[in-house]
């Protein structure tokens, strides 16, 4: 094996070893494959001359601690074929998105915000996290720009109940910072199983941090007004309204992607104002 070759796989597999024992310690399957990655990196180490890759030895203070309030990710099987079996498997998910500890994020909320609506609903509206409102309250999507959404869900012809609302995180973010990623992967343990369990048509992803968390965002050129897929279901990326309250002149642009959502799922699209 080429000496270079071989050093850059000792230094995947030392990371992959690393991510495997992470979530090992948080309660994930850990290393099904533990004995073939130790026979692997040693040969990569061996093959790698004249001196191998430096792996860094693990920071203690970053080292996983016990989490007790620390859920275990839920499995994503398919939804159940009943309305209330859904809602009560939700509302279980609510319960153990109120004592989660997986990130700091826990450390300075009132109350975990989980989502509100309809637990069928053929469309997902996914925001980033619970601003202060939201966090008192203990609802998503309360505040003004949860007005806003309000409006552009009633435009599309839906009844505030109708469709289903969360966010990437279900903590405030203090000073309502966007979430970061790290706190983004550790809520996927909600948000992932949640939007199997509600099993909707269409994902609309508000903001970036969304988009990014729903791995829709592209890298080049504008990241919304794009179809992308999220575990199979089409989503939708769109700008928040929080930014569309501060630049009210992008409405029209989400309107159009709304459009698209809405000839998606086969709905009409209301003529433009002044037309009848
Ligand atoms: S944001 Fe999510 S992962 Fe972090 S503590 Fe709250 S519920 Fe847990």
């Amino acid at each position: 094996m080429e000496p270079e070759l071989a050093a850059e796989l000792s230094s995947i597999l030392a990371s992959a070893r690393a991510h495997l024992e992470q979530e090992a310690a948080l309660g994930g399957p850990g290393l099904p494959i533990g004995d073939a990655l130790e026979r692997l990196a040693a040969r990569a180490s061996t093959a790698a001359s004249p001196e191998p890759p430096r792996v860094a030895a693990p920071d203690p203070a970053s080292a996983p601690t016990a989490m007790p309030n620390v859920p275990l990710p839920v499995p994503v099987t398919p939804p159940p074929a009943d309305v209330s079996e859904r809602a009560v498997r939700l509302s279980q998910l609510a319960g153990e998105a109120a004592t989660c500890t997986a990130c700091a994020l826990h450390q300075m909320r009132k109350q975990a915000v989980f989502a509100r609506g309809n637990p069928s609903a053929e469309i997902v509206f996914v925001g980033e996290g619970p601003g202060a409102e939201e966090d008192r309250l203990g609802e998503p999507f309360v505040g003004p720009a949860g007005q806003l959404l309000d409006r552009m869900i009633a435009a599309m012809g839906y009844a505030r109940d109708d469709v289903y609302i969360c966010n990437v995180v279900k903590c405030r973010p203090p000073e309502n910072r966007t979430p970061r990623p790290e706190e983004g992967i550790a809520c996927s343990r909600f948000l992932k199983p949640q939007l199997a369990l509600v099993a909707p048509k269409v994902i609309v992803a508000l903001g970036r941090c969304a988009a990014e968390n729903l791995g829709v965002a592209r890298a080049e050129g504008s990241w919304r007004g794009r179809w992308g897929s999220y575990e199979g279901v089409p989503v939708m990326p769109t700008y928040h309204p929080a930014y569309l309250l501060r630049s009210p002149e992008q409405k029209r642009i989400v309107w159009d992607d709304l459009k698209l959502v809405m000839g998606r799922l086969g709905k009409p699209v209301p003529p433009p104002k002044g037309r009848a």
